[in-house]
């Protein structure tokens, strides 16, 4: 478990990834300018802050970049998704075709939990613009 010496306890990745466990999907919120954040950090990216609190994210979002990662074992998608709090992260969109994957598509979070807890989206009704 990694920690930070300049707070007791679990750091913000132990913290996200022990939520992500439990089929939870975390984000940070800022307490001095109120925006939300990701990838989990000690300060706000935006102001500096460090009063940080963790709010459960909707898992609503929107594609906005995408591409095809191509592999010998088959292909799959690399997306960025600007999430409805205004967190952008990076993850990928399941579900269909790696190319179907649209820049504006509606996405919803959905944790798998094994083998490893992962973050994943896929396209909210079916991936309709
Ligand atoms: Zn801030």
């Amino acid at each position: 478990m990694s920690t930070d010496s300049r707070f007791d306890g679990p750091g913000p990745d132990d913290v996200w990834r022990d939520a992500l466990r439990q089929e939870r999907f975390l984000i940070q919120r800022c307490r001095n300018c109120e925006r939300h954040r990701f990838p989990p950090a000690l300060v706000c990216a935006a102001c500096g802050g460090s009063d940080l609190v963790w709010v459960e994210a909707s898992g609503r979002g929107v594609v906005y970049a995408s591409t095809v990662v191509r592999e010998r074992e088959g292909s799959y998608n690399v997306a960025l998704i600007d999430l409805a709090e205004g967190a952008r992260l990076m993850s990928r969109v399941d579900g269909l075709a790696p190319e179907a994957v649209r820049i504006g598509m509606s996405v919803t979070a959905r944790i798998e939990t094994a083998p490893e807890p992962i973050l994943l989206f896929h396209a909210t009704d079916g991936g309709v613009l």
